[in-house]
């Protein structure tokens, strides 16, 4: 089974639906810790998404993470559209001359790592949503360097997305809005980390779910 972006339609409805269906709660987070806007934030760049899902699926993955971060950064206001944006755009410079193989993925998906790390001056511990994608990518790449079987990463990546996440919750906020809070910032899990949390599970189950449909 080969992922192209023609996948990204059905995935993309796929994390449409579990943010819906996680509105309320990442509301509560954010309005602990910030202004509230994070999840609405990214329902328009979802959107944004699924109507260009059309033109996606013609391209190759470079061209489509390309547009996507363009489209992202255009669409969403607030901190995590030029984050998810710079994490698109550096994936398709990344992925030009890369074979898209899980290690060429774990490589790509690290360099939109770093970038978002850079774009964002931020980095582990600081209770943001890289609290969850920074631990992703490092595991990506152990898993390649010890030639970890790809089903058994896929389910890796499920139960270290959800301990980064849980590692904000008792994290002092030192960038973005919730900084302002100082130790009061302390208790809560960060609005950021939960999406990219759910986001991240729902494509590892989408692509779990493709490789063992019957062909
Ligand atoms: P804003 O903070 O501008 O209102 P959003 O509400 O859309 O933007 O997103 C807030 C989320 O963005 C936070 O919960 C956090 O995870 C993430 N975030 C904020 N600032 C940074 C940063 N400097 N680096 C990485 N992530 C950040
Ligand atoms: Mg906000």
């Amino acid at each position: 089974m080969t992922y192209t972006p023609a996948n990204l339609t059905d995935l993309l409805s796929k994390i449409q639906a579990v943010i819906h269906d996680n509105v309320e709660f990442v509301t509560s987070l954010d309005l602990e810790l910030g202004d509230g806007d994070h999840v609405y934030n990214l329902q328009r760049g979802l959107n944004a998404l699924i109507g260009i899902a059309p033109e996606l699926a013609m391209l190759d993955w470079a061209n489509a993470w390309q547009k996507m971060g363009m489209t992202l950064m255009s669409t969403v206001g607030g901190a995590s559209g030029s984050l998810y944006g710079t994490l698109f755009i550096k994936m398709a410079k990344a992925a030009t001359d890369t074979n898209l193989d899980s290690a060429g993925f774990a490589y790509v998906f690290n360099e939109g790592v770093a970038a978002v790390k850079q774009r964002g001056k931020a980095d582990l511990g600081e209770k943001t949503m890289l609290d969850v994608l920074i631990p992703v990518a490092q595991s990506l790449q152990k898993d390649v360097e010890s030639a970890t079987p790809f089903e058994l990463t896929l389910d890796k990546v499920i139960s270290v997305a959800a301990a980064g996440l849980e590692s904000t919750r008792d994290m002092l906020a030192t960038k973005g809005r919730a900084s302002f809070l100082g130790e009061r910032s302390k208790g809560h899990l960060d609005a950021g980390a939960k999406t990219a949390e759910l986001m991240i599970a729902t494509i590892v189950r989408h692509l779990q779910a493709q490789s063992t449909a019957p062909a």
